[in-house]
């Protein structure tokens, strides 16, 4: 080990002997080695002198009046300041010297007198060497304890962010579950989360027989009308006004829902008696049924409420559901305003209806459909001038459906599109064969009803015109029928399409003529060519030619239009006369005929011609 590493390790070094003539050689021989040294005569000194400037090792005489070199190192070794210093004792030969309590007393070794100044340098070298390496390690101890502290620290601080992330993380799937199962615009529970109660309400239900709980469906009579004409800034309004209404009529623990658009649903829960169901739906009735203000507007939004009872026979929700929704729709057949409580039979009916749905869909391609024609005839002449096609469904197993039967699906289905198309070929093809047969037929018409649906495609009037072309009918020889409702719906479109249909020499008659719109003006805005006075107002004529006023103001208005009158339904020989007096233009009614398949009609051609 050389100067510098020693130097490193320290070289102050602290001798403690009586004898002077020791102090002296000791501290010259070290001296002279670059130790640095300090020298005391008894005990107390040097505690005194260690303490105020710890040297780096002690050479500690065991022999000393007053204090020995034992207690003085227990002493050392007591003392904090002191205890790490390393004792290294000096015992004369002579001296009666314990080794074993020289280490115990906390010496780290011993050197006997008289001694060897290379021994002893050895010897403080060892121990300085050891002392340093082990500071070394105190001081590597000490710097791995801060790293570790510090990693400790950084970790935490990891830890403390992860911790964070998991709240925020917690926070966004708890919005996320929220957002999943509530409706963005009202806030209230979707359609899935009303699904979750209602399979907890069965299962309550089905374990307590005492637990009874109903489902409301409610659809808002004239949410639409209102969306439309004020926008969807005010439907929305109303929604939110609507579902406060909803809540305010319930109790807590009932669960208002949104299903979609304008339709909510209420289970109610724990209810004393079914009939509580109903009251509450007649105080929602009551409060939609009034005016909502929403700013400075009165909205009546109305609404058609179904009512299930919760029952153990229901499996699911789904279910329960349906025939909430059913009910619903029995309330809205009903005149709307009104709730219904759902019953068996309604189910029966709408399974008998999503039948005919079905069936529907494939009656086109199985060519079930026909047509009926009922003669309409002049009351001047008395002679057929046209036929009116009907359309029927010759059903495999129902037999011959009416179109009261199903038109009303095929609009809701836009399955009357195809089949309306169909009906208008079929019809011109008739009347064509007719016309290469009977040369009476070459002046008749055939008048076709239309749907609101048909007239809504764009290409109508090109399928109207190839339509003539294919079956090489002349316009002038078709007659097309539609309501009041169907030309108002239309708006301004109505005039464009009015007008193509013209361009082609096609004639336009206003069927049901009188319950539709009560608004006449839009008569002179639009090239009608007939008017179809509807077969209520021709039915309640009587015997006594009594209640003819409507039919008579509906000639009049005809005629002063410049246009024909035409009466439907016409049943008896007194309606006729009444009919003729007036001087409506022309008839149709079982009087005259029903209507008749094409071999009948052909058949009947002779007899008014
Ligand atoms: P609508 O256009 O008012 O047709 C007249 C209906 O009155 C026909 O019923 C006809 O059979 C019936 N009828 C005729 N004369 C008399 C009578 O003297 N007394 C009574 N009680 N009834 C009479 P139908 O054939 O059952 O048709 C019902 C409705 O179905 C039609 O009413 C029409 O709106 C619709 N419809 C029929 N065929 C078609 C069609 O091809 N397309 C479309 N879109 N609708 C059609
Ligand atoms: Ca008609
Ligand atoms: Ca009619």
């Amino acid at each position: 080990m050389n100067n510098t590493q020693l130097n490193s390790f320290g070289g102050n070094i602290l001798v403690i002997d009586d004898t002077p003539d020791n102090l002296r050689v000791l501290s010259a021989s070290l001296m002279g080695r670059g130790y640095q040294v300090r020298c005391v005569k008894n005990g107390a000194m040097a505690l005194i002198t260690a303490k105020k400037a710890p040297p780096d090792l002690i050479l500690l005489d065991i022999k000393m009046p007053e204090m020995d070199g034992y207690e003085v190192c227990e002493k050392l070794k007591a003392d904090v300041h002191t205890r790490e210093i390393p004792v290294i004792f000096l015992s004369a030969l002579d001296d009666v010297f314990d080794k074993v309590k020289a280490f115990q007393v906390g010496g780290v070794d011993y050197i006997t007198k008289p001694f060897q100044i290379e021994e002893i340098v050895v010897r403080i070298q060892h121990q300085l060497a050891l002392r340093a390496a082990k500071s070394k390690i105190e001081q590597l101890n000490a710097e791995l304890e801060q790293k570790v502290q510090q990693r400790t620290a950084q970790l935490e601080e990891v830890i403390g962010k992860l911790h964070q992330e998991i709240a925020k993380h917690k926070q966004t799937q708890q919005k996320l579950l929220q957002q999943s199962l509530h409706d963005a615009l009202t806030g209230l529970p979707n359609r899935t989360l009303l699904m979750e109660h209602l399979q907890k309400a069965l299962q309550r239900s089905q374990r307590n027989k005492n637990y009874l709980f109903a489902l409301l469906f409610i659809d808002l009579d004239r949410f639409k009308i209102i969306n439309d004409s004020w926008g969807h800034a005010v439907g929305d309004g109303l929604l939110i006004a609507v579902s406060r209404i909803l809540k305010g009529c319930t109790r807590e623990a009932d669960t208002v829902a949104r299903l979609s658009g304008d339709e909510f649903a209420i289970l109610l829960e724990d209810l004393k008696d079914f009939q509580d169901a109903i009251a509450v739906a007649e105080r929602l009735l009551d409060k939609l049924i009034s005016p909502i203000h929403l700013e400075e507007r009165k909205l009546f939004a109305g609404a058609s409420i179904g009512i299930v009872f919760g029952a153990t026979n229901y499996q699911n929700g789904t279910e329960l559901l349906r025939d909430a929704d059913i009910a619903m729709y029995r309330a809205k057949a009903l005149g709307k305003g009104r709730c219904a409580v759902f019953d068996r039979e309604m189910y029966a009916q709408t399974l008998h209806l999503s039948q005919i749905e079905t069936d529907l869909r494939y009656a086109l391609d199985r060519q079930e459909f026909l047509l009926y024609y009922q003669p309409i005839v002049s009351l001047a002449t008395g002679k057929v001038t046209g036929f009116e096609a009907l359309i029927r469904w010759q059903h495999p197993e129902k037999g011959l459906i009416y179109p009261g039967d199903f038109i009303a699906i095929a609009e809701e289905t836009g399955l009357i599109v195809p089949i309306g198309e169909w009906v208008l070929r079929e019809a011109c093809q008739q009347l064509c064969i007719w016309q290469q047969k009977l040369p009476p037929a070459s002046s008749m018409y055939i008048s076709v009803n239309l749907s609101s649906r048909q007239i809504k495609q764009f290409d109508f009037v090109d399928k109207l015109a190839k339509i003539l072309s294919d079956t090489g009918l002349d316009g002038q020889n078709l007659r097309l029928e539609l309501t009041e409702t169907m030309l108002m719906d239309r708006g301004e479109k109505t005039i464009e399409l009015l007008s193509g249909i013209k361009a082609q020499k096609i004639q336009l008659s206003i069927d049901d003529f009188g319950t539709g719109y009560s608004c006449l003006s839009y008569l002179h805005r639009f090239p009608i060519d007939a008017l179809k006075i509807d077969r209520s107002f021709v039915s309640s004529i009587d015997a006594q030619g009594n209640n003819c006023e409507i039919v008579k103001t509906i000639i009049t208005l005809a005629h002063s239009l410049g246009i024909k009158a035409i009466a439907e339904g016409v049943e008896t020989s007194y309606q006729l006369a009444q009919l003729r007096n007036l001087g409506c233009d022309e008839a149709q009614g079982y009087f005259f005929s029903q209507p008749v398949n094409c071999h009948l009609a052909e058949a009947l051609l002779p007899k008014y011609n």
